[in-house]
């Protein structure tokens, strides 16, 4: 039986104690499968105050629901691309007078995340990680506090051979006319942001490249969701697996719980100032295989089906990890069958 709790505390257990302790902290998309377990562990950590704000687009409200008993925890609807003050207030702006704590750090996560929300909310996204970044920057800047933003794998776009494993120092393969543009060429120019904000205010900005993660609460029941929770949900419901192309391009899968301690520890360790690091799995695995391994672990009577393959999707992913070893020492340690294992128990919960 999946045990969150459990999962929660494998996180803290390696992360320095008390290192969020007393803190004030916001997190953006903290209603979101990333952000939820962020917020999660920093009130087990004992933070002052951690602010979740999310205008519940891709979140779900039901990741966060259990922690509003928690007086440490606040929640505020809102889109981070319209400015946001808090603890003051300024004519003809939204502010949060109430939330008059200084915050320590704010962590930068709110963007929609799926391939195929690419196509439907283009604008959305490339506001999260344009104007909702600096709108987050500026946050920052106003409360002296440290900034962290999730960037990811696509701001490499698809790498040529000689390229993967990417190493960050790569400058990226970006089409930006392409379907995948509003995400991969805004969060670029997030990074940009950031770097701008440490250049000209002296902010403290850290960020980190994500790869493919997945666990527990990672959505599905869209159309044409991500490979993973589809994959999932097609083999619990007995319904055809959809790959995409011949099955043969790779990603590299991290689970969740590897993925969150990653970023807090970028968050905290001071050499990882102002440098981008990959955080992913190493392991390359194809799209097939994943197929397969899903319907193995489910015990799942699905039939794989062969759909047409998405523009610009990217052939191979997989990240060097030599940056995240040496500055944070972190390398992912679930592999990719028990964390897939973890997150269908967690899915069979869901639907009983
Ligand atoms: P998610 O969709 O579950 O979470 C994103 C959250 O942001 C949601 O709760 C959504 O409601 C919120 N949001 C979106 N736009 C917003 C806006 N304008 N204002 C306020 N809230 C907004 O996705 P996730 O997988 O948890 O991703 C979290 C972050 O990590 C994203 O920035 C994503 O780009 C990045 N990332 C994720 C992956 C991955 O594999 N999951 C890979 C690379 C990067
Ligand atoms: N994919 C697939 N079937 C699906 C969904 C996705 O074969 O039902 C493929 C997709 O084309 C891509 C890979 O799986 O090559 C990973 O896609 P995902 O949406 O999970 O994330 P991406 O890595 O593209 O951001």
């Amino acid at each position: 039986m999946y045990d969150h709790q459990k999962e929660l505390e494998e996180i803290i257990n390696r992360l320095e104690k008390n290192s969020f302790k007393g803190k004030n902290i916001l997190v953006t998309g903290g209603a979101g499968f990333i952000g939820s377990w962020i917020c999660e562990v920093l009130l087990e950590m004992n933070a002052n105050s951690v602010v979740s704000l999310d205008n519940l687009s891709s979140g779900r409200w039901e990741n966060i629901s259990h922690l509003e008993k928690n007086p440490n925890f606040k929640f505020i609807k809102h889109d981070i691309s319209i400015p946001i003050y808090f603890g003051k207030i300024i004519p003809n702006k939204i502010c949060y007078p109430s939330i008059d704590e200084r915050f320590d750090i704010v962590m930068h996560l709110a963007s929609r995340a799926s391939p195929f929300e690419f196509e439907k909310f283009p604008i959305s996204i490339l506001k999260s990680n344009t104007l909702g970044t600096m709108n987050a920057l500026g946050c920052s800047k106003d409360h002296n506090a440290k900034f962290f933003y999730a960037s990811t794998s696509e701001t490499y776009g698809n790498p040529p051979a000689d390229k993967v494993p990417t190493p960050e120092s790569y400058f990226g393969n970006v089409n930006t006319i392409g379907p995948r543009s509003c995400y991969d060429e805004s969060k670029r120019a997030g990074e940009a942001f950031a770097k701008a904000y440490e250049l000209q205010h002296n902010i403290d900005v850290r960020f980190v490249r994500i790869f493919n993660t997945y666990g527990p609460r990672i959505r599905a029941g869209e159309e044409l969701g991500r490979a993973l929770p589809n994959f999932i949900e097609q083999c619990l419901n007995d319904d055809p697996i959809t790959v995409f192309g011949d099955g043969s391009q790779t990603r590299c899968f991290t689970y969740v719980v590897d993925e969150v301690e990653g970023i807090l520890k970028d968050t905290l360790i001071p050499e990882a100032r102002g440098i981008p690091i990959n955080l992913g799995h190493n392991k390359v695995t194809t799209i097939l295989e994943l197929a397969e391994l899903t319907k193995r672990l489910t015990n799942s009577n699905s039939e794989i089906i062969y759909q047409k393959m998405p523009k610009d999707d990217p052939i191979r992913r997989q990240p060097i990890l030599t940056r995240a070893k040496k500055i944070l020492k972190w390398e992912p340690t679930t592999d990719l069958e028990t964390g897939l294992k973890k997150t269908i128990e967690w899915y069979k919960m869901q639907n009983v």
